[in-house]
């Protein structure tokens, strides 16, 4: 393989703050390498349509702070196809560009896996506000929505404190309960629903509430991860139960947004640092991940085949910290 004069980036999936901040790490590391950087647009739709934009040091400028994605994200469906994939290589060869950073989740890696299988260099980033990307301890824009989420359940507090409410507040996950739970111990929650954990209305709902409020506990947050129950019927059939008022709330999209915190900041710009050199390096099919808090590389198909796992202690941790 010859060397590498040019590399595209894209943004793929579900918008997470600090992919920009990614971005700027890959357009500026290429460059201080002497590599030019396409940034593709719309994700892999832009790799099939040619749907492309130079960046430069300074094209990137002044988005660091900012949250979304300068390329824009899109989903799409031709790339599943391996027919789809290699139209996708020949447009960038034809482009110019001799390998790719794409900042996704799981199903943008898949596509990753895919263009380096058929021979295109690509290297894969974990962004994703849910965390729920089982080969890397982090995902860049989940501090970021944990932060925000926080801040709206500590707002729930005050009020629901004052009128001595049941709080059911439904936060994001995408089928993972990372934002729920972390939200949950750090905002103080009463009951804290996920999805690795099915739960007994009864047992785990009911009887927390009643015994807290025996306990002297005057209002309750119950943090409920998106698609595990209906957030506004279980508030309502609390109330009718408890005879505490209750009220659901859903934070839904402003979880994505915002502008990213430093750890996202931080860890994006290391991420999109080590992509680049591992691209350069001539290196292929790599996710670059955390592992005990280090910035690694790894193989993507080894990536994708890790199981997901849920920490059991800081399960049980939330639920005794909630007495
Ligand atoms: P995320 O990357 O956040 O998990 P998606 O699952 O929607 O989001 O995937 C983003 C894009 O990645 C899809 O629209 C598609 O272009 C590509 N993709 C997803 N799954 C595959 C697959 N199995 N093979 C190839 N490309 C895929």
């Amino acid at each position: 393989m010859g060397e590498i004069k040019t590399i595209g980036v894209l943004t793929s999936g579900g918008d997470a703050p600090g992919m920009n901040a990614a971005i700027r790490a890959v357009v500026r590391t290429a460059n201080a390498k002497g590599v030019r950087v396409i940034g593709v647009r719309r994700g892999y739709n832009g790799l099939m349509n040619g749907d492309m934009i130079e960046l430069d040091a300074r094209r990137v400028s002044d988005i660091l702070q900012r949250g979304g994605t300068m390329l824009q994200t899109a989903r799409c469906l031709e790339f599943k196809d391996l027919e789809g994939v290699q139209r996708g290589i020949n447009i960038a060869r034809e482009f110019g560009l001799g390998g790719l950073v794409v900042i996704g989740g799981d199903g943008s890696f898949r596509g990753a896996r895919d263009l380096s299988n058929l021979g295109f260099p690509t290297i894969g980033i974990p962004g994703t506000i849910d965390n729920d990307i089982s080969c890397t301890e982090y995902c860049i824009g989940f501090d970021t929505a944990l932060n925000t989420a926080q801040e709206s359940v500590d707002k729930l507090r005050d009020t629901s404190g004052s009128h001595e409410r049941c709080s059911v507040v439904e936060v994001m996950g995408h089928g993972a309960g990372y934002i729920a739970l972390y939200v949950s111990i750090c905002c103080g929650g009463e009951v804290c629903l996920i999805p690795e954990k099915p739960f007994d209305y009864e047992k785990d709902v009911l009887q927390p509430i009643l015994d807290g409020k025996k306990r002297g506990k005057q209002h309750d947050i119950v943090v409920v991860s998106e698609g595990v129950t209906n957030s506004v019927e279980l508030a309502k059939r609390i109330e009718k139960d408890t005879q505490i008022e209750s009220r659901a709330t859903i934070l839904g999209h402003v979880q994505r947004g915002g502008s990213p915190t430093l750890r996202d900041r931080l860890i994006a710009s290391q991420m999109g640092y080590a992509a680049v050199n591992v691209l350069l390096e001539g290196r292929s099919n790599r996710l670059i991940v955390m592992r005990d808090s280090k910035i690694i590389d790894i193989d993507i198909t080894e990536g994708l085949s890790m199981p997901r796992k849920v920490d059991e202690k800081m399960i049980e941790m939330a639920r005794i910290l909630s007495i």
